[in-house]
């Protein structure tokens, strides 16, 4: 299956390539510039803002400190009114860089490496800050405290508002498998700040030592694909992907090919939407999963949102799976 982007552009690579170069991605050169921006304060009081543009010169080699492009992006939001005078880096918006990765001191960000999301933005500030700050693809309106995506079957969507820019971003995650890079259109799947280690590839890990050889596994609730990915690169015999949120699944299917396992799209199968050599894909309520499904599955996945009530996930897919793991 081709990877292409929905905004048309090049955004999506193999992840091994993405991970060749992820050590000195947001390093510094020599020449680097120390952002020294107090968060706390506002801006204004720290920076003439008259005469910001010398302050933000970038580097030659086409980098700038976090707090930099930060302060860049809040001087365009006090210009468009977006934000009054006495506004801080901390109170301005949400930095989500691309790829995420956890670093163990403020990133340097190149071209295109940072999503940022705001509840204030409006879409005349946004087309401004994708002009005007480089390192910075996508611009969302959105609270940061709502989880983006869709809760159960019964609730509708919550998304935030892709106001310029594209806001694809790739997390890496590590797994003991070798690490994965998992893509999401940030305004539809929900926010994940990178950690050295997941909580939830933890407790994955876990079931899955209690097998000895490869497993069959059911991610019912996969989102953009993480675990069932995971579950592949360790091994597993089949695993099944399913998510009632179709823009869950669009975004599996570009992880799944990114992480080198290629996707055919379903021919005529009914509820199925798409296959390869160890896995498919479908998009349904998990209480209809057992229409499609004939096999048993060793290891059946929950990962809902948080505070969700699994007890009908967990009876739905119980007649699926040997074992179902609540993550
Ligand atoms: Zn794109
Ligand atoms: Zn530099």
């Amino acid at each position: 299956m081709e990877m292409r982007c929905r905004c048309g552009d090049k955004c999506i690579r193999p992840i091994s390539e993405t991970l060749k170069d992820i050590e000195l991605f947001y390093k510094p050169c020599s020449n680097c510039k120390i952002g020294k921006v107090k968060k706390f304060s506002p801006l204004a009081e720290q920076i003439n803002l008259d005469e910001i543009d010398n302050y933000f010169g970038s580097c030659k080699c086409g980098k700038r400190h976090l707090d930099i492009v930060m302060s860049h992006v809040l001087k365009i939001m006090i210009d468009e009114g977006v934000k009054d005078k006495k506004a801080n880096l901390r109170n301005s918006c949400v930095p989500l860089v691309t790829p995420g990765y956890p670093t163990d001191s403020v990133p340097y960000l190149p071209k295109d490496s940072l999503v940022i999301v705001s509840n204030e933005m409006d879409k005349r500030c946004a087309e401004r800050i994708i002009k005007e700050v480089g390192e910075v693809s996508g611009v969302l309106k959105g609270d940061i405290r709502k989880t983006v995506g869709i809760k159960d079957s019964d609730s509708n969507p919550h998304v935030y508002e892709l106001l310029a820019g594209c806001d694809l971003r790739c997390d890496i995650v590590q797994t003991p498998y070798g690490a994965l890079g998992i893509y999401k259109y940030q305004h539809e799947i929900h926010i994940e700040f990178p950690k050295a280690k997941s909580p939830k590839i933890e407790i994955l890990e876990k079931v899955l030592e209690e097998y000895d050889k490869p497993t069959t596994v059911l991610d019912c609730t996969c989102g953009p694909g993480t675990l069932g990915i995971a579950c592949l690169k360790a091994k597993a015999q089949k695993v099944v992907f399913n998510d009632i949120w179709s823009p869950a699944i669009e975004i599996t299917l570009i992880n799944l090919e990114a992480n080198g396992f290629p996707v055919k799209p379903s021919g005529s199968e009914e509820g199925l939407i798409a296959s390869g050599d160890k896995f498919e894909v479908y998009s349904m309520d998990v209480r209809e999963l057992a229409n499609y499904l004939d096999r048993k599955f060793d290891i059946c996945i929950i990962d809902t949102f948080p505070g969700v009530d699994t007890k009908e996930f967990v009876e739905a897919v119980g007649k699926l799976g040997k074992k179902v793991v609540v993550i």
